[in-house]
């Protein structure tokens, strides 16, 4: 049984204080977390207060992104190994802004994905669709399954299942423009797929996939309605409490 999972991610927003603010007004109306699992993605600075603020919640608190090293001279950097110490167990990885404006490439979030699993954090792994809004069938599966081949390849059975794969069509991030929960689906689907030529039906009817791209109060509902559909990864509209409370709980 997958657990379905509603996940804000705030990017580059919010102060330390809004942050805490933030999780004590939430943490105490959010459902049981074998029934959906609750996550807030929050920049570096503020994740530490955060799981404070959280104990006792089934609120988890995720880091934007890791570095692939657990240590060493990379000024800048955030070690997974110091997230898992820290308390932080959730780490996005592969977010499409980490793809278009830091360069960051399939190779190298293979690798940022081997070592988050290699610290015991769970990756929320993004795959994209840059292509446009309607295009080819055949040229989406093509970029999509692409990338999945790229960004989780080589696990074990028990690492892939640790996995989380967002998939975020990057025309729908930000833009208001959410993909129609039958175009959500075709892309989770054609992710569980990839999965499962990867590493059998077993694991792809195990691995859970979010849609994100516009997510709101509106249309949460009905795209989480879908087979492939396990929950939502939100931008901006979790960050307002009410408005992410209603999302979790639509
Ligand atoms: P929006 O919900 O603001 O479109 O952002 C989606 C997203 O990028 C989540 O990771």
């Amino acid at each position: 049984m997958r657990v379905p999972m509603i996940a804000g991610n705030w990017k580059m927003n919010k102060t330390v204080a809004e942050a805490v603010a933030f999780v004590k007004q939430v943490k105490d109306q959010l459902p049981p977390a074998s029934q959906q699992e609750t996550a807030l993605a929050a920049p570096t600075l503020a994740l530490v207060p955060m799981v404070s603020a959280a104990a006792g919640s089934p609120l988890k608190v995720m880091a934007e992104n890791c570095y692939y090293k657990d240590s060493g001279a990379f000024t800048g950097e955030t070690s997974p190994r110091a997230l898992y110490a820290a308390g932080i167990h959730h780490v996005i990885l592969g977010h499409s802004e980490r793809r278009n404006y830091f360069h960051e490439t399939d190779e190298l979030i293979n690798k940022k994905v081997k070592a988050a699993l290699a610290n015991d954090l769970c990756p929320i792994v993004c795959c994209d669709d840059t292509m446009g809004r309607r295009i080819a069938y055949d040229q989406k599966i093509h970029w999509v399954v692409n990338r999945i081949l790229a960004d989780v390849k080589d696990l074990s059975e028990d690492e892939v299942e640790k996995v989380t794969i967002a998939y975020e069509p990057n025309w729908a991030i930000g833009t208001g423009q959410s993909a129609d929960p039958d175009q959500a689906e075709e892309g989770c689907y054609l992710i569980r797929q990839t999965i499962s030529d990867m590493y059998g039906s077993k694991v792809a009817n195990n691995i859970r996939i979010l849609y994100g791209g516009s997510v709101t109060t509106k249309n949460v509902g009905a795209l989480m309605a879908q087979p492939d559909i396990d929950g939502a990864l939100v931008g901006v509209a979790s960050l307002d409490p009410k408005t992410f409370l209603q999302i979790v709980n639509h």
